[in-house]
């Protein structure tokens, strides 16, 4: 069976988010636990009555960075986002009441550092754009398209401390040679787009207002995560569990045509892998308990039966993955017993 690899991100800010989309365009199986209910983060919104607020960014940077986002998703960004070109990038006010018009058009910038600086001035901010060319170019890589797989990724040998501020000189660099840019409706517009795209169309979970509060680790590996409703992502889209007495459950099904003391069983979860078998955050489950056929003069109780199946079902759930709460999620519940098969 080709099943998809499920991947947990923690956090729909911007960094969860657009990992979110692009591990989903890769072919995983995509969860996001956000425990905000909105998406976002830093890069979310605020609204007081008739006005809309960027909670965080008022700066969109380096706009290649996100068109190759868009471009990795197989997507146009201006298919999604509207940017308006900020005329000036700054306008600096000194204490004098003097002012200077930054811009990335080359022509005004020279007519303003001229009237600060005289003429020499103007060379020497196209020295600062020509050495900031040679560390963004060879920076950006480091800095920001490295892939962190491991602990060790995060040790630079070749940085100090001392020198990591010179890296907002690469701020500088790209406001002159990119622009700064506007987005249209607010900045949390670049999350919703890749949320959209991402569970529209290569069916990533986005899970609001839940806490994560473990990461859950096997063997070194990692296996889940715990959140604070006690729901653990432990559980895929099959799932076995094995009884310890193995040999007595396969004897009391088989010899004895009943119901194990403590029976083997399998959970399916339709919708880890189909998000339409169940509503957004919810999800559809089927569980099978393995019982000895139905014999014709058959006095089994399977009301009795059904009952102590399904205690035993939440409990082993509860001790072995900690959710304690199984059974106060559900919504809909129907039970078939071999009965509901009888010719
Ligand atoms: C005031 C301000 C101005 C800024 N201006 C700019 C700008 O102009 N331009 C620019 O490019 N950048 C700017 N930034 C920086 C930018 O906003 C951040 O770098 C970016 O939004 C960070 O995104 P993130 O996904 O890394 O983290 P976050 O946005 O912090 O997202 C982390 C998410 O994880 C969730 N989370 C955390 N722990 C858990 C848990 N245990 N379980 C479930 N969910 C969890 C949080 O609720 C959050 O939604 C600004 C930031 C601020 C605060």
């Amino acid at each position: 069976m080709n099943e998809k690899k499920h991947v947990v991100i923690i956090g729909a800010g911007v960094g969860g988010t657009a990992t979110a989309a692009r591990l989903s365009r890769q072919g995983f199986q995509v969860t996001v636990i956000e425990k905000n209910v909105y998406l976002g983060g830093r890069c979310s919104l605020l609204h007081q009555g008739d006005f809309r607020f960027d909670q965080g960014p008022s700066l969109y940077l380096m706009p290649k960075v996100f068109d190759e986002l868009f471009a990795d998703l197989d997507e146009r960004i201006e298919d999604h986002l509207e940017l308006l070109r900020c005329e000036n990038n700054y306008k600096v006010h000194f204490h004098d009441g003097d002012l200077i018009q930054l811009s990335s058009d080359l022509a005004r910038m020279k007519t303003e550092i001229q009237r600060i600086e005289g003429i020499l001035g103007f060379g020497r901010f196209l020295d600062f754009l020509k050495e900031a060319h040679v560390h963004y170019t060879e920076g950006t890589p480091i800095a920001i398209k490295k892939n962190y797989a491991s602990i060790w990724d995060l040790i630079q040998w070749r940085m100090s401390p001392y020198d990591a501020p010179a890296v907002y000189s690469l701020l500088q660099y790209t406001e002159f040679t990119d622009g700064i840019w506007y987005l249209l409706g607010g900045f949390n517009k670049v999350l919703q787009a890749l949320e959209t795209i991402a569970t529209d169309k290569y069916g990533a979970r986005f899970i609001y207002n839940t806490t994560a509060t473990k990461i859950n680790t096997k063997d070194r590996q990692m296996t889940g995560v715990t959140l604070e409703t006690g729901q653990i992502n432990q559980l895929d889209v099959h799932n076995i569990f094995l009884a310890e007495s193995y040999q007595e459950s396969f004897d009391k099904i088989f010899q004895h045509h009943s119901l194990p003391s403590q029976p083997s069983f399998y959970v399916n979860f339709p919708s880890r892998i189909d998000p339409t078998a169940a509503p957004p955050d919810k999800d559809a489950v089927i569980v099978l308990v393995p019982i000895g056929h139905m014999k014709d003069d058959d006095q089994k109780d399977y009301g009795e039966l059904v009952r102590r199946a399904r205690s035993m079902v939440l409990d082993v759930i509860h001790r072995r993955l900690g959710i304690q709460q199984f059974e106060d999620w559900i919504e809909h519940e129907m039970v078939n017993d071999p009965s509901t098969w009888q010719v």
